[in-house]
């Protein structure tokens, strides 16, 4: 496996990977790998013959109040995991490569689908998620892009700047990966402490409580939020960020009564880690 942090050399490797007839996969990563990337890994090398894993901590996603310096790094194990997995390349450039010349052009998805669960609280991060999503699709070429449904609100927001800008690239969203006790695994999890990583299961516990809920008839929204909030604050140590309800896939407002496939995103703060979570209920008849 090659490891790149050069766009130039990165794309003469494509380039003769698509010369000998490999399709390629693309699975963007902020590195600090678990078996939640491991999964996109796996399902792009069974779909392409050359699949490379991008390992960049975007810079333009963090807010200035943000965890950009202690986002967890671990690039020579990344390396193994992806080698190990099958992966023909990662590429992990510098920010020095991927912003030559600063930040100044910004590719953004606007309106309802940004502005709701993430977007509320963190108001920059989609535009510069998108940003470095289409740079990256732009030294890739047409591609398949693995993305996780563990940021169920991302891959929307990334399937409408892909769909918007005709880019020539097929989005594979791929399910939620959680540990055996329930808990979405998540780089973020490194910060918890062991007791934080406990009440951590508040988030999964009350999503399939919701759930069920819902699966035995409760469909008042209000009703469904009301008890999502009950059971994070009783969590203690979690503060809520939000708990909110759409539609989905396509995460438009949903009515005062839950019906079609349903969406529950949740956001709670332990500390200095934020975790996200999300679940889909099909009320379909
Ligand atoms: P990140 O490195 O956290 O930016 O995530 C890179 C990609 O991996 C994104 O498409 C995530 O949605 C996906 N991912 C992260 N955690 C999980 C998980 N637990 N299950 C499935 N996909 C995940």
């Amino acid at each position: 496996m090659k490891i790149f942090t050069n766009i130039k050399e990165l794309r003469e490797d494509l380039d003769r990977a698509r010369a000998a007839g490999h399709s390629v996969g693309l699975v963007p990563t902020m590195g600090a790998l678990h078996e939640g990337h491991g999964s996109l890994i796996r399902a792009a090398c069974a779909e392409n013959g050359y699949v490379v894993v991008s390992n960049f901590v975007n810079p333009t996603q963090f807010a200035p109040t943000e965890d950009l310096d202690a986002y967890p790094r671990s690039l020579e194990a990344d390396c193994r995991l992806a080698k190990e997995i099958g992966a023909q390349a990662v590429f992990a450039p510098e920010v020095q490569e991927m912003y030559p010349e600063g930040d100044s052009t910004w590719v953004e998805v606007t309106g309802h689908l940004t502005g709701i669960l993430c977007g509320r609280t963190r108001p920059t991060h989609f535009r510069g998620v998108t940003t470095v999503v289409a740079k990256l699709f732009n030294i890739v070429g047409p591609c398949r892009a693995y993305f996780g449904q563990k940021d169920g609100q991302q891959a929307q927001v990334i399937r409408r700047m892909i769909n918007d800008l005709f880019m020539p690239v097929e989005l594979r969203i791929m399910p939620l990966i959680r540990e055996s006790d329930g808990l979405a695994m998540s780089s973020r999890n490194a910060y918890l402490s062991s007791e934080e990583r406990q009440a951590a299961l508040v988030l999964s516990r009350t999503l399939n409580e919701a759930q069920k809920m819902m699966e035995g008839g409760q469909l008042d929204k209000a009703a469904i939020v009301d008890f999502i909030t009950d059971s994070i604050k009783a969590g203690a140590l979690g503060s809520l960020d939000y708990a909110e309800i759409y539609q989905f896939p396509d995460l438009s407002e949903m009515g005062a009564t839950l019906s079609g496939q349903v969406f529950i995103g949740l956001a709670v703060k332990f500390g200095g880690a934020r975790l996200i979570d999300n679940v889909v209920v099909d009320l379909a008849p």
